[in-house]
């Protein structure tokens, strides 16, 4: 019987060898090493094991010692029996520690390779190119300021990439016999909203000019402090633009340089009507005179450019007033206290032709 408990003692010894070696971690680098110790320790145990099955044969001389001192003598035999079934439950056991082993090692080696998986993904999700930029909330300072325009939306490309982009520095005209605008305003219905950028005045139907056999009917007009546009590298404290469309969606802007002096009338009306928060629109139940704006005199430059905010579309037609008109410092500081900035920088003109009025 002493061999029983030397069997079980051995068998403990594998079992906790067996456990101690088990992988504990089952991602990554640590997976592959823990694999394989794994594997590693069950070839160790598997070498191992068969060196250990000789020692749990009983010592036939110790059986006929057992049997001869007559300690088991009243159940010949029963001594053997209960070893080797013992054995076999040693045996059965040992091969279910390696099932267990190798199960583990299986498990281990799913784990590692999800890991790789994952980490490949990753690196392949990192490696993409960004996805499109569809931003909309654009600045006239800071991070969302005219320098990165572009990259807020993809459909804004042309605010860096085009070439003939507004406002420009308005120098060096060919001075030439510029037919005049032929103007068409009249007292108009209008509503006023500050859309975040600037005050803009939509205006109702039926205001056109009319400039190269095109006509253009007014859509809205919109204040910039300063002017964005420059004669000769002066900027003026203000400016309107008079945005107009023809029939195929053609775009001429007109533009009225604004600098400190008497009240205008024009102006004084759309500040009565301002609204009290960004993005709300009055209709007020008074009309608009848009001829107010305009100065007696038009004579004017003009240039193909673009809008001066985003999406910056170029094939703008610019008509730009040489005679500025005036508004008083208290009109002037009205707007000046809801956007004290918001005009484009210049651009390049890049040898683009400028005509001017005799
Ligand atoms: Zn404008």
């Amino acid at each position: 019987m002493r061999h029983l408990s030397v069997l079980t003692a051995c068998l403990i010894a594998i079992a906790t060898a067996a456990q101690a070696s088990e992988p504990t971690h089952t991602s990554g680098h640590e997976a592959a090493k823990a694999s394989a110790e794994a594997s590693s320790s069950a070839g160790a145990k598997a070498s191992a094991i068969p060196s250990i099955k000789p020692n749990i044969v009983p010592p036939k001389e110790g059986a006929a010692a057992s049997a001869s001192s007559g300690v088991s003598a009243s159940v010949p035999g029963s001594s053997e029996e209960g070893e080797s079934e013992l054995q076999a439950r040693i045996a059965k056991r040992i091969a279910e520690m390696r099932e267990q082993q190798k199960a583990r090692a299986a498990a281990a080696a799913k784990a590692k390779k999800l890991a790789d998986a994952r980490r490949r993904e990753a690196e392949r999700v990192a490696a993409l190119p960004p996805p499109p930029a569809h931003g909309t909330h654009w600045t006239y300072e800071g991070v969302d300021g005219p320098a990165n325009w572009s990259k807020i939306n993809v459909d804004w490309a042309a605010c860096s990439t085009g070439n003939r982009q507004s406002p420009i520095d308005i120098r060096d005209g060919m001075k030439v016999d510029l037919e005049a605008i032929s103007f068409d305003y009249k007292p108009t219905n209008f509503n006023v909203i500050d859309n975040g950028h600037t005050v803009q005045v939509n205006v109702g139907g039926g205001n056109y000019i009319t400039v190269g056999n095109r006509t253009y009917e007014l859509v809205q007009f919109h204040f910039h402090r300063p002017s964005e546009e420059r004669v000769n590298g002066k900027s003026y404290e203000m400016v309107v633009h008079m945005v107009h469309k023809d029939p195929e969606g053609k775009l001429a802007v007109l533009a009225v340089l604004l600098e400190r002096g008497r009240a205008m009338q024009a102006m004084q009306t759309v500040w009565n009507n301002l609204p009290l928060e960004k993005n709300d629109t009055v209709t007020p139940n008074v009309v608009l005179d848009l001829n107010e704006i305009l100065p007696p005199k038009r004579e004017y430059y003009t240039y193909m450019g673009s809008l001066t905010t985003p999406p910056c579309t170029e094939g703008v037609l610019w008509l730009v007033l040489k005679t500025p008109m005036q508004a008083s410092p208290a009109q002037m500081a009205i707007f000046a206290r809801l956007y004290p900035l918001n005009a484009r920088p210049i651009q390049q003109a890049a040898g683009r032709v400028i005509k001017e009025s005799n």
